[in-house]
């Protein structure tokens, strides 16, 4: 008996994201807290990539450092909305809660959950923080 290895079949690769409602070509997409079951996948993941990490690890290098485990509050997964599907703007610009359950076809344009707030974007240091003299005249 022969153990030839058996073809495998290819899986198909769509174009790109797909709308979480429907099935169509996203074209907006923003971000959600993860539920507690998608956060321990996540976890379970990050271990194990670190776990193969240290074992494919050159012996003569230091081990393989590693930064700390991922927290709930900074991960977040994409949702995918197709265009009938999007919510506004102003929501998709913040991060939803794990519950939300947007593209929602009840809710849309909005959804069930209350956003977090936009944190203001980091002033720029080297811009904000230094105290320009103008020469005489010039102001
Ligand atoms: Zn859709
Ligand atoms: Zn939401």
């Amino acid at each position: 008996m022969t153990t030839a290895p058996q073809p495998v079949a290819v899986p198909s690769f769509s174009s790109g994201p797909t709308c979480r409602l429907c099935g169509q070509r996203a074209v907006v997409s923003w971000q959600r807290r993860l539920a507690d079951k998608e956060f321990a996948s996540h976890l379970a993941w990050e271990r194990d990539r670190r776990a193969r990490a240290v074992q494919l690890a050159d012996p003569q290098m230091p081990e393989p450092a590693f930064g700390p485990m991922p927290q709930p509050e900074t991960c977040t997964i994409t949702v995918f909305a197709c265009v009938e599907h999007a919510i506004t703007l102003d929501s998709a610009a913040r991060v939803h809660r794990a519950t939300c359950t947007a593209p929602s076809a009840n809710d849309l344009p909005g959804c069930d959950c209350e956003p977090e707030p936009v944190s203001p974007p980091d002033p720029d240091p080297a811009v904000s923080d230094v105290g320009v003299v103008l020469p005489p005249g010039w102001s």
